[in-house]
């Protein structure tokens, strides 16, 4: 395990201009603990785009980009990322004052359109990297964090209801969840209502279940469908139906909670449904809002709408993980808890030491950055390909 410290002694901003010297990308491929079924994809592993920001202090920050399917659930796609910030992020930032993080963001987002899953890995990067140059966590960097832990859901996704009711009982034992997310969609409604009702049924009053349907239902499926659930216990459907405007007609028809998942894709898709009245709540994910600061903006949109909170996952390893936890510690209200269970779902650790989830919640490291170091051999151990490596004049000078 490679313990050598990966960052320069924490020194001030007002000790000189820090650039960035190079930018790294790499993919690392990494099975799942059991085929996670969704309605539009069934994931058998996960593939981390991991960008990493060396800058002229000796400060290295991570970030990471990851989706749901390849390109099953966007546009973006781990190896399309590493393509679009090597041929297209990385020149904008070389030589780039590293200190000034909304600066570069603004850069990147006036020449580059769209990429958001792109721009939330390398915006982490790039706070990871301020936070150990001048020794702060993410969370206090974004404006300080109002909570040290966050509670944690999982989803069950096996695609079959005794085991998922197994799984469940599981993990109420090891007080790891007690909130159940299950994703339904691929079946007809009358046999999806019964699996939730089922595994409702059997964990009773002792967890809470919630269903992820991922735009599977058409208005009158959703219709029957949520019917179906209320009779079932269930206490939230997330994005039930692909369109803001059918989300608008069904929100408040039935006595159980409607989140957007898929229409949030930034501050902009936030206004827009809080002034439809899409939604009751809103899950928020860093990568579809396009970053950690974007995030904040769609909470900050929702909270002015009274709409309610939940920190969503694209399914990140731990890098993308804990910055999402940064984010969303930092987030006025989190009235339905998190979904930060992505690294539990793979079944490979790779940093030298793993986040910590006990008792229904994950700990927001307190360390610099992001507070978590790569256990570099396993990462070289996982990665697809050798690393590209975009490196500026000044570097490029002393070698
Ligand atoms: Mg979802």
């Amino acid at each position: 395990m490679d313990t050598t410290p990966r960052t320069a002694p924490a020194r001030t901003l007002a000790s000189g201009p820090v650039v960035i010297d190079q930018v790294e990308t790499l993919l690392v491929d990494l099975p799942t603990i059991r085929p996670h079924k969704l309605s539009m994809a069934t994931m058998n592993g996960q593939t981390l785009m991991l960008v990493r920001i060396r800058c002229s202090d000796g400060t290295v920050g991570v970030g990471e980009g990851t989706t749901i399917g390849g390109l099953a659930y966007g546009a973006e796609s781990p190896e399309g990322m590493k393509l679009a910030i090597d041929t297209y992020f990385a020149p904008l930032l070389l030589g780039a004052d590293a200190n000034r993080v909304p600066a570069l963001m603004a850069r990147l987002n006036t020449a580059i359109h769209d990429n958001r899953f792109a721009k939330c890995a390398v915006e982490t990067a790039l706070f990871d990297a301020l936070g150990h140059r001048v020794g702060l966590p993410v969370s206090e960097l974004l404006g300080g964090r109002l909570r040290d832990r966050l509670p944690v859901a999982w989803t069950l996704a096996s695609g079959d209801t005794a085991r998922d009711i197994d799984e469940a009982e599981r993990m109420l034992a090891l007080r790891r969840h007690q909130v159940f997310k299950l994703k339904i969609g691929r079946k007809s409604v009358r046999e999806d209502v019964a699996h939730v009702a089922a595994i409702k049924q059997a964990l009773g009053d002792r967890a809470a279940v919630r269903v992820d349907v991922n735009k599977a239902w058409s208005e009158l499926e959703a219709q029957q469908g949520l019917a179906g659930l209320v009779d079932a216990g269930c206490e939230l459907a997330e994005q039930p139906v692909a369109t803001a405007d059918v989300l608008a007609r069904l929100k408040g028809r039935y006595p159980i909670a409607i989140m957007a998942d898929e229409s949030l894709t930034g501050p902009a898709s936030a206004f827009a449904l809080a002034r439809d009245g899409g939604a009751d709540v809103f899950a928020i994910k860093t990568e579809q809002s396009g970053g950690l600061q974007a995030a904040q903006q769609v909470a900050a949109i929702a909270d002015a709408a009274h709409i309610e909170l939940y920190g969503g996952t694209m399914l990140e390893g731990a890098v993308g993980t804990i910055a999402s936890a940064h984010a969303f510690a930092t987030f006025r209200e989190l009235q339905w808890g998190t979904e930060l269970f992505g690294p539990l779902l793979l079944t490979e650790e790779i940093l030298a030491q793993p986040l910590t989830y006990a008792d229904f919640h994950l700990t927001v490291p307190t360390g610099p950055g992001l507070g978590i170091a790569l256990d570099e051999d396993r990462v070289q151990h996982f990665r697809r390909d050798r690393p590209r490596i975009s490196v500026g004049p000044a570097a490029n000078a002393v070698a």
